[in-house]
């Protein structure tokens, strides 16, 4: 059996070997390191796989979530309603630009912020909701939309677990997640659904208004060279992270299935058992396991994880402490905030290998461990 990893690049990359090589060394034969022809594809591409207006590429997921908030002109003290159960970068931004993180509790199926909290959470100095879809299922957009447009409050998704995803409304309407709220964000980290091969992000809306401003804003916010209009950042893609991305992003689809059929198995294998509950499949999206995170209730969660880890299973618990307990965020007063959903899922969640590259054989051996462990403890 091949070793086993929480995800697995060497053996992914192994499959495009030559392709990416023949991209990359195209971009040292024109030596067109920033914004090249590369980039300028990948934006094509990717406006035309997502069907939305505009993409601006920059160097990381972080940063994409930064220039969002930037662009909606928030001001210090300015409300920023995001969930506490997620990944530091998304809240991180939002105390960067001393803007007050208000964090709202999930929903304990789809581990996405709860749309009820969301609007409990509003007041006249809400200026943004930063709803993300966690683990690779959507947050409930439509509901969450319709909040948006009842106080006139701007989203912004954080669609760095999720780009592929597809957004099913209850008239029929099908949408990528990352295009529906005013602006989308997302990561190219090596280990994102779209990896590339060091930091990569984007920005997508369909507003040419905002659009050209967080252009504007990922690049010094000068339009014209030399012209600084206002205060920005130095935020790029650069041409050999987006050479590799010309070669992955028509495989997402193909490599969004591999992950869906890992979760299938492990879904299968783990059906049943009163202990383990399996990721939920909300009727309303596309989920693209980003991760395959189980719930864990009468279990000895890191005793699982240690003997997991002893048998070369890699496991991992994301994440093991929810934003509105992390010290970062004790001048924010984050310590007044009660959230019994998030604390209850992360004592009880753990995420187990997936990739592009599991096969039945590291399947089996995974759950079996797993269903051991459970039996035993
Ligand atoms: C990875 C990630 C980010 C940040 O992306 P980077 O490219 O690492 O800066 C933001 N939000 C979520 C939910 C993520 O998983």
């Amino acid at each position: 059996m091949r070793p086993i990893q929480m995800v697995d690049l060497k053996q992914q990359y192994q499959q495009i070997k030559a392709e990416v090589d023949a991209a990359i060394h195209e971009v040292l034969d024109t030596a067109a390191f920033i914004n090249g022809k590369a980039v300028q594809d990948f934006n094509k591409s990717l406006e035309a796989y997502l069907q939305v207006k505009h993409v601006i590429p920059c160097a990381n997921g972080t940063d994409a979530l930064q220039i969002a908030m930037m662009a909606l002109d928030l001001q210090p003290g300015d409300e920023v309603i995001t969930p506490s159960f997620t990944y530091i970068a998304t809240t991180e931004v939002v105390a960067l630009l001393r803007l007050q993180p208000v964090f709202v509790e999930v929903d304990p199926q789809t581990f996405c912020i709860d749309p009820a909290a969301i609007e409990k959470a509003i007041t006249p100095k809400t200026k943004a909701i930063v709803p993300v879809h966690l683990y690779g299922q959507a947050a409930n957009m439509e509901a969450i939309m319709a909040i948006a447009e009842k106080y006139g409050i701007p989203v912004i998704e954080d669609n760095a677990q999720a780009i592929g995803s597809d957004y099913y409304y209850s008239d029929g309407r099908v949408q990528k997640t990352g295009t529906i709220g005013t602006i989308g964000c997302t990561s190219f980290f090596p280990s994102k659904n779209l990896g590339c091969y060091g930091d990569g992000g984007a920005i997508c809306t369909n507003d040419d208004q905002l659009a050209a401003k967080m252009k504007m804003i990922a690049n010094h916010g000068q339009k014209v060279r030399y012209y600084h209009e206002m205060v920005g950042c130095n935020s790029r893609l650069d041409s050999i992270q987006a050479a590799v991305l010309n070669v992955k992003l028509p495989r997402l689809d193909t490599y969004i299935a591999a992950r869906r059929n890992a979760a299938d198995f492990y879904d299968k294998a783990f059906a049943g058992n009163k202990k383990i509950t399996t990721p939920y499949r909300a009727a309303n999206n596309k989920h693209v396991f980003h991760q395959y995170t189980l719930l864990l209730e009468g279990v000895n969660r890191d005793g699982l994880h240690q003997f997991l880890a002893e048998k070369q299973i890699p496991s991992m618990i994301y994440y093991p402490v929810p934003a509105h307990r992390q010290q970062m965020f004790a001048a924010f007063g984050s310590g007044e905030t009660h959230l019994e959903i998030t604390d209850w899922l992360t004592e009880r969640v753990i995420s187990l290998p997936m990739h592009t590259e599991l096969d039945e054989e590291q399947l089996n051996y995974i759950t079996a461990q797993v269903l051991e462990y459970i039996h035993n403890h």
